[in-house]
């Protein structure tokens, strides 16, 4: 059962194609994952569809080309029977998000005890700060602040914070004002998949908890 789901606005950014790109595919993994948030992206879709014709043009955002790139490179969703990518992490291949096919998925490298990151590469778009994360059942994190609207979504096992207890599937779209001291659930390794909006910054929602390490 999702519990938690990009804002309204993330969802409206993805439909309109406004969402910057490392968002966009961390909202879409969670969209493809997400009945009631696919229905709603479909609903915006349609409705901005329908005023396409009726309004000015506006400049195009600057990775909008890359966003339609990944559009593209994505499959539709009816093609889901295909086998899923992996990627070969040290601990064994895991299963990726259909958003994050014809993405090149880079090393599981060593972060802190516990904690190993890889960076995704969007085809377009190689500054937009997208990463994956895997942290060690019950390893807790310093507490941190950050700077930019950052979207989480739990691809396995689970983390929770003052804020909640997020499980598969669920998104956590925290801005600035949010203080997080992560820790993640004792039934197993926490997989996620992260990225910052904004500038490129060295690391994304747990990366940058982990500054006093590196
Ligand atoms: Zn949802």
């Amino acid at each position: 059962m999702i519990e938690f789901h990009p804002t309204d606005d993330s969802l409206a950014r993805l439909a309109a194609g406004t969402l910057e790109a490392g968002p966009t595919i961390v909202v879409r993994t969670h969209v493809d994952g997400c009945e009631r948030c696919r229905n709603a992206v479909g609903r915006l879709e349609a409705v901005g569809g329908a005023l396409l014709n009726a309004i000015e043009p506006v400049a195009m955002q600057a990775d909008a080309y890359a966003l339609l790139e990944a559009r593209l490179d994505r499959p539709a969703p009816a093609t889901k029977a295909v086998a899923p990518a992996r990627a070969v992490p040290a601990n064994g291949p895991i299963e990726l998000p259909a958003a994050l096919e014809g993405l090149e998925i880079g090393r599981w490298r060593w972060l802190a005890p516990g904690v190993r990151r890889s960076r995704v590469t969007i085809p377009g778009a190689p500054d937009a700060d997208l990463v994956m994360y895997r942290i060690g059942p019950n390893r807790r994190l310093p507490h941190h602040g950050h700077a930019g609207s950052e979207y989480t979504q739990v691809l396995s096992g689970s983390f929770f914070d003052e804020t909640g207890h997020y499980r598969p599937g669920d998104l956590v779209e925290a801005d600035g004002d949010v203080d997080h001291q992560p820790r993640v659930g004792p039934e197993g390794e926490c997989i996620c998949l992260a990225a910052v909006e904004g500038r490129m910054l060295p690391n994304g929602f747990f990366g940058r908890m982990m500054r006093p390490f590196v």
